[in-house]
């Protein structure tokens, strides 16, 4: 496994792979990894000959009072896990490597980037995108590999692909969850003791609303209601939204129009802002 900082030794090496005649995978992430980004990982080697694991905390998807500086750093444990997980390629770019001091040029999914998380954290797509379109210049994949858990941003993702005509196929990864139903995340770490039990409500939350789903007749609005009562009873727990939303469009669901909604929570357990999604039938 190699291990590249610099994007254009990066893209010279992809290229030569390409020239060999293997297919590239990809697989972006901000490092701390955990069984979630390994998932992806290992998918992207069971379908692609070539496997660039991309690490780097990205600075301009990170608000101001948001968590870029204490954001977990753990480059050797992260190394090994890639290496364990059949990556080729780790590209682990500094801020310097990725932006001149007289960076201009943003990519902005108008719409989409502007509702829940866009709402809740302004500028954080923005970020997003323009580091994933980098991203997919500097390492050109046939595919590239997202978890489901940042449900919004990987809708985003393929709008982008579709609308910029970038030659990749998005593939979106199950959420890989702790036993108790936690979502991974590299931000668990920020949890007491205590809080880690707490946060096992987001999941119960959602499980609450397929169950809601399936054995009555509640409205959406009705069901995301229940959720967020359990949620609030929880103690401990500050919702920043709790909906039953469109899978395409993320549009909030008024009523039973479509046959399946995404229920998606955003909230704070302590000082950890934590979210999670369910895909739920109706
Ligand atoms: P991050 O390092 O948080 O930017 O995440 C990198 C990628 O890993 C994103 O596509 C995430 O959606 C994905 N990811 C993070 N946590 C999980 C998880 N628990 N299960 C599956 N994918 C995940």
């Amino acid at each position: 496994m190699i291990v590249e900082p610099s994007p254009a030794k990066t893209h010279q090496m992809i290229r030569d792979a390409r020239r060999r005649g293997l297919t590239i995978g990809c697989v972006p992430t901000m490092g701390a990894l955990h069984e979630g980004h390994v998932s992806l990982i290992r998918q992207a080697k069971s379908e692609c000959d070539f496997v660039v694991a991309t690490i780097f905390v990205n600075p301009t998807q990170f608000g101001p009072n948001e968590d870029f500086s204490k954001y977990p750093r753990t480059l050797e444990a992260d190394l090994e896990m890639c290496r364990e997980a059949g990556a080729s390629l780790v590209f682990t770019p500094q801020t310097t490597d990725m932006y001149s001091p007289d960076t201009e040029t943003i990519v902005r999914v108008t719409k989409l980037s502007t509702v829940l998380e866009g709402a809740h954290r302004p500028g954080h797509f923005d970020g997003v995108t323009t580091v994933v379109s980098k991203l997919f210049l500097i390492t050109d994949p046939d595919k590239a590999y997202f978890g489901q858990k940042d449900f919004q941003q990987q809708l985003i993702i393929r709008r982008m692909v579709t609308d910029l005509n970038f030659p990749v196929q998005i593939v979106t990864c199950p959420i890989i969850r702790e036993s108790d139903g936690l979502a991974m995340s590299s931000r668990n770490r920020y949890l007491s003791p205590d809080e880690r039990r707490t946060a096992a409500q987001l999941y119960q939350a959602l499980m609450l609303g397929e169950k809601l789903a399936k054995e009555t007749t509640l409205s959406p609005p009705e069901i995301s209601a229940r959720m967020q009562a359990h949620l609030e009873s929880a103690g401990g727990i500050q919702v920043q939204y709790v909906v039953l939303a469109d899978t395409s469009s993320l549009e909030t669901l008024t009523a039973r129009t479509a046959p399946q909604a995404v229920g998606l929570i955003a909230a704070r357990v302590g000082t950890t802002r934590l979210i999670d999604n369910l895909v739920i039938s109706l």
